[in-house]
């Protein structure tokens, strides 16, 4: 079975989410918001070996916890990003601009494209490039479970900010579109920050994609 913990790390209460298969105890974080020993302490205590990183976008609070998590597992684990939030990823993802400090973290070594696909064990996710809210802003979707890890796009009754560098409404809008609501309306969404919604229920209600 997939297994999927989701932890309320950092000062903005960003959802990290560490999953595993249960069978070969492979896991991948996606967005490291915060205290990476917490994420790495809530692994081990379940005997799963963190091997992924996947970075949904280079916002500050969704990468803060990663060089934390790279410096204490051997081999570190692969971390992966969209080019197009390099920029982002350089700037240490704008925390700056919030007058927040975060410590160094090393490169991404793997470059994300849309439509390729990555793995936990036997569950395969589909990189869904959803620029708007960032440049190089991704979801992962897993079809097989039925649910997409989607990062700042969307969330319950509402969308994600467009104010930030790199963002714009237009753009966010139309990966909405073209790239969530292509889903089945089951699919849940699990997002950034607060809950988890779905696409059935945000196509018929959500105010911002009329
Ligand atoms: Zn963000
Ligand atoms: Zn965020």
């Amino acid at each position: 079975m997939l297994q999927v913990l989701p932890l309320v790390l950092g000062p903005v209460a960003t959802n990290v989410y560490l999953i595993a298969d249960d069978h070969t105890n492979e896991a991948a974080v996606i967005d490291p918001a915060w205290d990476g020993q917490a994420i790495l302490a809530e692994a081990q205590s379940r005997g799963w070996r963190i091997g992924q990183i996947w970075i949904t976008h280079a916002h500050f609070d969704h990468i803060a916890g990663a060089g934390a998590i790279l410096a204490n597992i051997k081999p570190p684990p692969s971390l992966a990003l969209h080019p197009a939030d390099l920029p982002l990823w350089q700037a240490k993802g704008g925390a700056e601009w919030f007058g927040i400090q975060i410590p160094a973290i090393p490169q991404p070594d793997i470059l994300l494209q849309a439509g390729q696909s990555l793995r936990v064990g036997q569950y395969e996710f589909e990189v869904r490039h959803t620029p708007g809210h960032s440049r190089g802003h991704v979801i992962f979707f897993c079809a097989a479970e039925s649910l997409a890890f989607c990062g700042d796009t969307i969330f319950a009754g509402s969308i994600g900010r467009t104010d930030l560098p790199g963002g714009d409404e237009e753009t966010l809008i139309d990966s909405i579109h073209t790239q969530i609501f292509t889903l089945p309306d089951p699919t849940r969404l699990l997002c950034g920050h607060e809950e988890e919604t779905s696409v059935g229920k945000e196509r018929k209600s959500n105010p911002y994609l009329r």
